[in-house]
């Protein structure tokens, strides 16, 4: 039978490595490649400006490809279980095909539920992750490992992951169609930046310079460009990586992996190949490492029930964390009077990605570093700021940095004075970000309340009038902080606690598996 079939654009916003699309091609007659744009979808709904910019980048391409094999992108606007019902009616659909998605919102069960009532045939195939997540908690025992050294012995047992396949060709489009009917524009162009963004005052935040341009081909170029320098590649550990370096110290592919634009085992096995016959890092710190640290938050994501709360979330210490509405915007608008917090934030709502570290200092600063207010809120301000937004991955990270799932040692705290020196003595970077402190000398840059009278009007910027003043003491705040978090520790369940052993390495020594224990390990204080 020639089929008439929707290849759904869910996550995997490309052609290569798009095994669900390759299935969809076999005994087709008619394609139709459809995009659901659902802006009040759980996913989209605090979306910001540069993420928004970033997926009709993506969209476009991804269109642009289809046209070169004689095909169009549909961009379907409404919920997908109004949409799809229609589609199937009116297209007379027989097979729908998608990327295997394993986060809550996707939608992709109801979607199937319609298609069978519909008499539509699916298939899916996994190909966003580098491993199909389900086979790995399967290997551990139905439960998500919670540690990275468990994940690694069962990835290793599995082998490594499948490798990617090429884009589909002219040749493979042979005989299949895609009917475009006459108000195609109107129906089913591109939506434009206007129509996407709630408030458009908050245009104003994004960079003019459009930073990292969604798409797959900027994607791939990005990746061969890395893949050419092939010491760095072989050299790159995470811990030496600079939060805080004018130009990233790490490859931003991470924009282009949430949105599908590359596929997680092109990159794998291109680093592989890049591997080949040299020595080179290793997991955790390699850009394989990295690769498995995603592979991980997704695996977490999938088993670890309400995995974006604190409550219900069985593998989540329960905090009591301060609800403060000044604080939390003040970090969030880059007010806190910190300037390495404040030009990490500022770099967020402007660019759309910060370094991994730089990470690392404001989530700590915002939960049990300083301000004592829940990751939950920091992970929402990264949904809207973040290019690379990613449900696990955010909610993944936000626990570890608040030392709420996964990482334990909460008296190791960030501070937001001395973490930025380390690579940025100068404070060039604060400089790049908040010029209203580029002529504070380099003594003050970090701590500019301390800078006498005369240097802040030399400087042209009063603390307290021009920039706010620090909206709390670091030093005295955090150990109370720390006692807080301890406090928190007793209360929890021996349930928690035995899970967690599961961290210990045999013989009790327990190894180093992230970039904030390295980096302890480095130095004591960061
Ligand atoms: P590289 O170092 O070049 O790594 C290559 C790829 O590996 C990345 O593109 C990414 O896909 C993956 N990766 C790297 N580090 C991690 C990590 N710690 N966890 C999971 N995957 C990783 N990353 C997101 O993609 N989306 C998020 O929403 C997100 N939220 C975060 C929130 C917090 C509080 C923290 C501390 C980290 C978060 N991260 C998130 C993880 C990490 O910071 C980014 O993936 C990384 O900085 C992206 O930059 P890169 O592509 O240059 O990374």
């Amino acid at each position: 039978m020639a089929h008439t079939c929707i290849h759904w654009f869910h996550k995997g916003l490309r052609l290569h490595d798009n095994p669900a699309l390759v299935a969809a091609l076999k005994d087709c007659k008619q394609l139709y490649p459809v995009f659901v744009l659902d802006p009040s979808s759980p996913m989209n709904i605090n979306a910001g400006i540069n993420r928004w910019r970033f997926l009709i980048g993506s969209l476009k391409d991804l269109d642009c490809s289809l046209r070169k094999l004689n095909s169009r992108l549909f961009v379907v606007r409404g919920k997908p279980e109004d949409v799809f019902p229609k589609l199937f009616q009116e297209w007379k659909v027989t097979r729908l095909t998608y990327e295997y998605d394993t986060e809550p919102f996707s939608f992709c069960k109801e979607v199937i539920q319609l298609a069978k009532e519909h008499g539509v045939e699916v298939i899916f195939r996994v190909s966003h992750t580098l491993y199909n997540i389900e086979r790995i908690i399967e290997e551990n025992n139905g439960k998500a490992p919670l540690t990275f050294s468990r994940l690694q012995t069962i990835v290793k047992s599995i082998g490594p992951p499948k490798r990617p396949i090429p884009a589909p060709t002219c040749e493979d489009m042979e005989g299949i169609t895609t009917p475009c009917p006459e108000d195609y524009e109107q129906a089913f162009g591109m939506p434009k930046l206007e129509q996407l963004v709630q408030d458009p005052a908050a245009c104003s935040g994004a960079s003019t310079v459009e930073l990292f341009p969604g798409g797959e081909q900027e994607a791939l170029r990005r990746l061969d460009q890395h893949m050419e320098r092939k010491e760095w590649v072989c050299g790159f550990e995470k811990p030496n990586t600079s939060p805080n370096s004018l130009s990233p110290s790490t490859t931003v592919l991470s924009p282009y992996m949430t949105f599908g634009c590359l596929s997680a085992r092109t990159f794998w096995w291109r680093l592989t190949h890049v591997y080949q016959g040299k020595k080179h890092s290793q997991p955790p710190v390699s850009l394989h490492g990295q690769l498995l640290w995603r592979e991980f938050y997704y695996t977490a994501g999938m088993g670890i029930p309400n995995f974006d709360k604190m409550e219900g979330n069985p593998a989540c210490t329960q905090v009591d964390w301060d609800v403060n509405p000044e604080y939390l915007a003040a970090w969030t608008q880059a007010r806190t009077g910190f300037p390495f917090i404040d030009a990490i934030m500022t770099q967020l709502r402007q660019e759309g990605w910060i370094h991994h570290l730089a990470r690392h200092a404001v989530a700590c600063f915002l939960t049990r570093g300083d301000l004592w207010i829940s990751w939950e809120e920091g992970q929402k301000v990264f949904e809207e700021l973040l290019l690379d937004g990613d449900w696990s991955l955010n909610a993944g990270n936000w626990q570890w940095l608040s030392a709420s799932t996964f990482f334990h040692r909460y008296f190791r705290v960030y501070s937001p004075i001395a973490f930025g020196k380390k690579t940025d003595k100068n404070g060039d970077y604060i400089k790049k970000y908040l010029p209203l402190l580029k002529k504070f000398p380099a003594q003050y840059i970090y701590e500019p309340w301390k800078a006498p009278r005369s240097v802040q009007e030399a400087a042209g910027c009063i603390v307290g009038k021009d920039y706010p003043r620090p909206i709390v003491d670091h030093e005295v705040i955090s150990k109370k902080n720390i006692q807080r978090m301890k406090a928190a520790y007793a209360k929890r369940s021996p349930r928690s606690s035995e899970e967690l052993s599961d961290h210990k390495e045999k013989g009790g020594k327990r190894k180093a598996t992230s970039v904030v224990e390295m980096l302890m390990k480095k130095k004591r204080t960061v």
